[in-house]
């Protein structure tokens, strides 16, 4: 099975047994009839150029609206999801619906904005770079318009393999981030291998910015990386002044985060791009 290492299971299981059998059970039903009722939905958080300011694109956030329990957060049914290999229709439910959400924001006249969109390593098959390229097709999009966030568990297994994948996707032009970085495994030797476009610097050491002397040289290190090897570098859970105002004398290109906006539903979202682009 594509993704599926031992090590990954074992974590899986453990983590879907505090959860108990019936309750993942329902869990999972119920993510099946969110998919075949529409109940999933997806909001974007803005991302900035730190030198211009400009809104340069967009996270891609899943929801689902229950009828009953309200907005449920991706960490409560997106680790259950990866578990089963329900991510991948969740995955292709979100692809396809970032796509379409671009489009009508093409037609209405919007500057093209990468809009980011999380895949888990489930989803990272020799079948995605075709399904990417059929959704940019059939919503008539330029590769300008998307990116897709691949987390370090996705290189963890079969390196060649996932190197040939990545290739096809950014043969497509479409750009590739490195989500969490830092907090998995992959080793620096391979790094520079990586078809990357960005380097994504984790909330966990954002956080730390600037009271924790480790977080703060953790964060210099990543972008110092990023630009050796010629990599964009975005930090992610930006929620001070001061921890952009560090970002920024660090030489961070990009910043997303609660200091600038959360994430929000279509319509919020298009009219904070028009104030930022003037339109
Ligand atoms: P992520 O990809 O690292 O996304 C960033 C998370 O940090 C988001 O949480 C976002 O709302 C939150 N965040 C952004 N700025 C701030 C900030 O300033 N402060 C704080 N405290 N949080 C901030 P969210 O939306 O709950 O998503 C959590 C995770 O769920 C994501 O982490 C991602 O791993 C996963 N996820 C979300 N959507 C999808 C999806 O469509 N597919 C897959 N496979 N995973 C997804
Ligand atoms: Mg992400
Ligand atoms: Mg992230
Ligand atoms: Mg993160």
């Amino acid at each position: 099975q594509d993704g599926g290492g031992d090590a990954e299971s074992v974590a899986f299981y453990s983590q879907d047994m505090n959860l108990g059998m019936q309750a993942r059970m329902r869990l999972e039903t119920g993510l099946r009839h969110a998919l075949a009722e529409n109940q999933l939905l997806l909001h974007y958080q803005p991302k900035y150029a730190l030198g211009s300011g400009r809104m340069i694109g967009a996270e891609a956030l899943v929801r689902w609206r229950h009828p009953v329990h309200g907005m449920i957060p991706p960490a409560e049914f997106i680790p259950l999801a990866e578990s089963t290999g329900l991510v991948v229709q969740v995955g292709e439910w979100v692809l396809e619906a970032a796509c379409a959400q671009a489009q009508a924001w093409k037609q209405a006249g919007l500057p093209p904005i990468r809009i980011a969109v999380n895949v888990s390593a489930r989803e990272f098959t020799s079948a995605l770079p075709g399904r990417v390229a059929a959704m940019l097709e059939r919503y008539g999009l330029e590769a300008a318009w998307l990116e897709l966030e691949i987390t370090e568990s996705t290189l963890m297994h079969n390196i060649e393999r996932v190197i040939g994948i990545m290739d096809r996707i950014t043969a497509l032009g479409v750009a590739l981030s490195l989500d969490d970085f830092g907090t998995g495994y992959s080793s620096l030797s391979y790094l520079k291998r990586f078809p990357i476009d960005t380097l994504k610097i984790d909330r966990s050491f954002t956080t730390g910015i600037p009271s924790d002397a480790s977080d703060c040289a953790i964060a210099t290190t990543i972008i110092s990386i990023a630009q050796q090897l010629h990599h964009k570098v975005i930090a992610e859970g930006v929620e001070t002044a001061e921890q952009m105002a560090f970002l920024n004398s660090a030489g961070c290109d990009e910043v997303q985060g609660y200091l600038f906006s959360r994430p929000l539903a279509a319509e919020e979202f298009e009219c904070v791009l028009r104030l930022n682009w003037n339109l």
